[in-house]
C-alpha cells in the first residue's frame, strides 16, 4: 500500500505537484530545478520552514474556547462555517474591529497563549527531524502567528534554535507568503528549494503555495481527509500524520543539499 506521505505521487517519477496558483512561479521553479537536480531527477531542497503551534509543539491551547471567548458563541459558529477543517482566522476577524474591542480581544488571546506556554511540550519527532536537517547542513526556519515571547520561550525551553524565526510582529503574517519569502531571501535560497511544514491548511499550506515552496501538511488526526478531497488551491504536496514520517519523505523525494554560505 502506498505510504500516506506519498499519496500525492500518482505515477513513477512524478514526485511533485507544483503550486497551481502561479504558472510563472512553476516555470521558474522548473528551470531552477533542472539546474540543481541530480542524476535521479529529484528536486533540490536546502531549507525547511516550520510552523510552531501544533507542528513543533503539541497543541495545548484550547483554540475553540479562545475563539468563543473572543467572538461569542454565535460569532464563533458563524466564523467556523465554511472554513477548511473548521479552522478560524481569529487575527483576521479582529483586524477590522474598533481599537477598544480589538484591545480586549488581544488581551483574551494573550491570556490563553500564556496558559498554553505553561504547558508547552515539544512535538514527538521534532528534535530528531531537526537533528537530521542539521546533519544535512540544510537551513531551518520558523513562522508563527504567535508572539515573539512564545518563540523565545520555545527556543529556551527545548534548545532548538530556528533562524530566522518570524512571529506575529512580522507583518503581514501567514497565510500571506511574505514571511516565507523573507526567510528564503535571507537564506539566499529560492522558494522552490524550501519546504513549509505546518498543521494548518489555511495558514501554512496557503503561505507555502503562494510563495512557490513545497508544502507538507501535518494532519495528526485526519481532520482534513485525503489530499485529493481538498480544494486544488490548497492541496499540499505532501501530507503526514506525524513529524516522524518527514525524514523518509525528504530522503525519498528530494536531493537534500547543503545551504549556501550566507551570513544571517
Ligand atoms: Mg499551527
Amino acid at each position: 500500500m502506498t505510504p500516506p506521505h506519498l499519496r500525492c505521487l500518482s505515477a513513477p517519477g512524478f514526485y511533485w505537484s507544483p503550486p497551481s496558483s502561479s504558472l510563472l512561479l512553476r516555470k521558474l521553479a522548473m528551470s531552477v530545478k533542472q539546474r540543481t537536480s541530480y542524476a535521479e531527477g529529484k528536486p533540490a531542497l536546502r531549507g525547511v520552514v516550520f510552523d510552531m503551534d501544533g507542528t513543533l509543539t503539541v497543541p495545548v491551547i484550547d483554540f475553540a474556547a479562545m475563539y468563543r471567548a473572543v467572538l461569542g458563541d454565535e460569532g464563533y459558529t458563524a466564523a467556523k462555517f465554511g472554513s477548511p477543517g473548521g479552522s478560524v482566522d481569529i487575527l483576521h476577524h479582529i483586524e477590522t474591529w474598533p481599537p477598544q474591542e480589538q484591545q480586549r480581544a488581544y488581551e483574551i488571546i494573550a491570556d490563553f497563549e500564556r496558559q498554553g506556554l505553561d504547558r508547552l511540550q515539544i512535538m514527538p519527532g521534532a528534535a530528531e527531524l531537526c537533528g537530521y536537517i542539521d546533519s544535512k547542513q540544510m537551513r531551518r526556519g520558523l513562522i508563527t502567528r504567535n508572539v515573539k515571547a512564545s518563540v523565545d520561550l520555545f527556543h529556551r525551553k527545548f534548545g532548538l534554535k530556528f533562524v530566522p524565526a518570524l512571529s506575529r510582529e512580522f507583518r503581514p503574517y501567514k497565510p500571506n507568503p511574505a514571511p516565507l519569502l523573507h526567510i528564503c531571501s535571507s537564506w539566499g535560497i529560492p522558494p522552490n528549494e524550501v519546504m513549509m511544514i505546518g498543521d494548518s491548511l489555511r495558514d501554512d499550506v496557503a503561505c507555502g503555495k503562494q510563495a512557490g515552496a513545497f508544502t507538507c501538511l501535518l494532519d495528526e488526526n485526519g481532520r482534513y481527509g485525503p489530499i485529493d478531497s481538498l480544494s486544488k488551491d490548497l492541496q499540499p504536496d505532501f501530507q503526514v500524520s506525524s513529524l516522524s514520517e518527514v525524514q523518509s519523505l525528504l530522503d525519498i523525494n528530494f536531493e537534500l543539499l547543503q545551504h549556501p554560505q550566507t551570513t544571517l
